[in-house]
């Protein structure tokens, strides 16, 4: 998620008081119940009863995430979502099909799926008729016959629906947004990809994920990956777009509206694909965006190979949504934001955050940290600000010693300044620690090492000192899980 281009992190302001269910369930969670959801994480099975026997068991409805208790299931791995969506703007309406194929991870006499609000009108597993039922954000599911496990299995769900947007607990605004001009932007960090199609919500579960928007002609439907498809048939036209390479949902976009579409390629091939909004099509966002392919060899000579098939942007208008965000592939920006350090920064996300994803939401530092520390290295070829700098300031700010980044003391706290700051300060500690050469080493090692996949703050650790040859506590007891300031920044 990014920040703005100044130098104080971009927390997201809090614009109501109204929490989230997700964050009130997270809060009223009892310790049993903690201990229920954990347990189902570890296991994939045993959470909340329901089923019986060895192959009866109940999925379980999280993943073991301690701050976001109910994200994600237990019992199942998805392996890719076929998604179909038509969408009706006027009545801000939609019709949707999703056909999900996982593996069971543990037998299964049922599982859930995270879903909010929407309609469900038919599920079925393999082909035959699943009985589904309703528990808050939670769509239970139960297959004619249980699934062994390992089984692999296709369950499609149709729904249809007006979906909303969520309020966050630190009263930041994700979901379904929708605006009478740009028309809609599904954006879902953390939870907000539950208001437009049933998942596995936690980034723990990657997926590949083809996604076919039908909308009225004259509108554009844009999303992750590479545009597959666009035809017009009478009065509307239908997008399909492909990400081939396993994708976290929070990750998942869609943008509906009049939006101008440009695609090229970068020098080296990768597809490019750029939507514009109107009220955000000005000279300067053409000129960004003609910078993207620079921005991009920029990025890999510094993390490695890019990890996706396709690269872009979506710019929309600055009161559509408040922050721009490192959708997979194509982040979104509000014009405003749509600046070099933010393309950085979200950029940085495509390694640290999207192809290597946080294992629980508590390790978002190693997003944030990373592409924080990419600013701080841009701007200092670029713009002339020493990495020294950067880290001077953020010493300064007070707002970064609230907590330790590795310790988010709660889901309010996700996106505060310490996640960010501290977090980038963290890495420069390790650089200093092991100089220049296996710093950079560490970069590009730990993006490649995960690629497309999960990894946690402790792996990094790990990661980190096997690269230095030694003990690395010095600096992680200090700047990575320490309490207190020390007394100066040497
Ligand atoms: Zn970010």
């Amino acid at each position: 998620m990014g920040r703005s281009p100044s130098a104080s992190p971009r927390t997201r302001t809090a614009r109501t008081t109204r929490t989230a269910g997700l964050a009130r369930l997270a809060r009223t969670l009892t310790p049993a119940a903690l201990a229920l959801a954990l347990l189902a994480g570890c296991t994939g099975g045993g959470g909340g009863g329901g089923g019986g026997g060895v192959q009866g068991r109940e999925g379980g409805a999280g993943v073991g995430d301690r701050l976001f208790p109910r994200l994600g299931n237990g019992g199942y791995d998805v392996r890719h979502y076929r998604l179909a969506l038509e969408y009706d703007p006027r009545r801000r309406h939609i019709e949707g099909t999703a056909e999900i194929l996982a593996r069971a991870t543990a037998g299964l006499g049922s599982f859930h799926l995270d879903l909010d609000r929407l309609t469900v009108s038919e599920v079925t597993v393999d082909g035959a008729p699943a009985t589904a039922r309703r528990s808050g954000d939670e769509l239970i599911v139960r297959p004619r016959a249980p699934l062994g496990e390992g089984a692999l299995f296709r369950t499609v769900v149709r729904y249809s629906g007006t979906p909303r947007a969520l309020t966050d607990a630190d009263g930041s605004r994700e979901g379904w947004l929708t605006d009478p001009r740009a028309g809609a932007l599904a954006v879902g960090e953390p939870a907000g990809s539950m208001t437009w199609f049933p998942g596995n919500h936690h980034p723990v579960d990657k997926a590949s994920q083809e996604l076919t928007v039908t909308v009225p002609r004259g509108l554009k439907a844009v999303s992750n990956g590479v545009l597959a498809r666009e035809t017009t048939r009478g009065a509307r036209t239908t997008f399909v777009w492909r990400s081939p390479e396993p994708m976290a949902t929070y990750l998942a976009t869609l943008a509906i509206g009049p939006y101008a579409l440009t695609r090229s390629r970068t020098g080296t091939g990768l597809p490019l694909v750029t939507a514009v909004a109107p009220a955000a099509d000005r000279a300067a966002t053409r000129r960004l965006s003609a910078r993207i392919p620079a921005f991009l060899s920029w990025a890999e000579r510094v993390f490695g190979p890019y990890p996706f098939a396709a690269a872009g942007a979506i710019v929309v208008p600055d009161d559509m949504v408040g922050y721009a965000l490192e959708t997979q592939s194509r982040p979104v920006f509000p014009v405003g934001d749509y600046t070099p350090l933010t393309v950085v920064h979200e950029l940085a996300h495509q390694w640290y955050g999207d192809s290597v994803t946080p294992r629980s939401w508590r390790d978002i530092w190693l997003n944030e940290g990373f592409a924080t520390y990419a600013e701080w290295l841009w701007a200092e070829e670029n713009e002339g600000v020493p990495v020294r700098r950067s880290f001077d300031k953020a010493f300064a700010d007070r707002a970064n010693w609230a907590f330790p980044p590795a310790e988010p003391p709660s889901a309010a706290r996700l996106f505060d300044a310490p996640v960010y700051g501290r977090g980038a300060m963290v890495l420069h500690r390790v650089r200093r620690a092991v100089g220049d050469a296996v710093f950079f080493r560490v970069l590009r090692g730990w993006a490649a090492e995960h690629r497309h996949g999960n990894a946690s703050t402790e792996d990094f650790t790990a990661y980190a000192e096997r690269a230095a040859g030694r003990s690395l506590d010095a600096v992680w007891d200090v700047w990575l899980y320490g309490a207190e300031r020390p007394a100066d920044a040497d």
